[in-house]
Parts: C-alpha cells; structure tokens; sequence
C-alpha cells in the first residue's frame, strides 16, 4: 500500500524459478493509500522474433594482432609515440619497445606508417580471433554462446540431412 515505489522485486512468481533479472527496476509509484493488483505472465521471447529479446548489445569479433619488430635496423621510438591506444612504450633504458596490451591493438598500422625505416609490422594470428560478447543481463555471455553454438550446430545437422536426402523437399 502506498506510499511507495514498487519495484520488480515485489513481484511475486507462482513458480520459484522464475524471477525478475534485476531487483531495482521501478515498476510504479503509489500515492498515499492507492494498491497496485497486477498479473504478470513471464514469457520466453527468441531474438529472431523481435529485437527486444535479443540478450546481446554487443556481438563482435576481429583477428589476434600480431606486433613484430624488424631487429636488423635501428630502433625507431617514433612508432611508440604514433600509437593513438597508447599500447606501445618506449623503453630507451633497455632499448625496446613494449607492447602493454596487444589485445587493445585496433590494427590501424599507424605505428608502421610512423616508422620510416619499418622497424615494426603489424599483422593477426591467422587463425585466432578476439571475440566480444556483452549481454543485457537476461543471460551471461558465456551461455549466450553456448547457446548460439547449439542453434549452428542443429542448423548444420539440418543441412547435411538435407544434402544427404538429395537436396529436394
Ligand atoms: S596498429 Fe594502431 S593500435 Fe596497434 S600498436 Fe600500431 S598504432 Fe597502436
């Protein structure tokens, strides 16, 4: 009874296992005395239906960089300060250059177009990938994959069924 918030916490499931994602989510504000009485229904939603029940924001995948240094010609420091990421350091001390996070590397070779005697590269692994996954938090990204790798995995399966039976419905 009011005066309150009422947030998804207050609501209540006929079965335990069902539960709101977050507890703080304000769902209304009641004036002195007024009583909120709401049916809810928990509904499982795929993406492929509408966006709002896609779990991920972000999806996105690119090739492992790959940071060589050409140690036949002399060090070029220049190529540290042109990193816009600032992942290279120059160490005049121990005369190198430090890679601080090559997973932040964007491959944008402005390092390499700095040094004019092509004292560093940059490449990718050919065949590791840095992937992200962040989700909405109506499921972890790890189950989101785990998930995603059934789904192609059936797909696949459905294929080769279909390929097998001739290829004709
Ligand atoms: S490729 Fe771009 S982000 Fe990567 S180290 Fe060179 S300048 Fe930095």
């Amino acid at each position: 009874m009011g005066p309150k918030v009422v947030y998804s916490k207050d609501l209540i499931s006929s079965d335990s296992k069902i539960k709101p994602v977050y507890d703080t989510i304000p769902l209304v504000k009641l004036k002195e005395d007024e009583v909120l009485n709401i049916e809810a229904v928990a509904k499982v939603g795929y993406g492929k239906e509408h966006a709002k029940w896609m779990p991920t924001t972000v999806c996105a995948y690119k090739q492992y960089p790959e940071i060589t240094f050409n140690e036949d010609v002399e060090i070029d420091y220049d190529c540290a300060q042109a990193c816009p990421r600032g992942i290279l350091k120059s160490d005049r001390r121990s005369k190198k250059i430090k890679i601080l996070d090559i997973e932040d590397c964007a491959m944008c070779k402005s390092c390499v177009r700095a040094s004019d005697n092509g004292y560093i590269n940059v490449g990718f692994r050919p065949n590791d990938f840095i992937f992200r996954i962040e989700t909405d938090g109506a499921m972890p990204p790890k189950e989101v994959l785990l998930k995603a790798c059934d789904v192609l995995g059936e797909k696949a399966d459905k294929f080769i069924r279909f390929s097998e039976e001739g290829g004709s419905k």
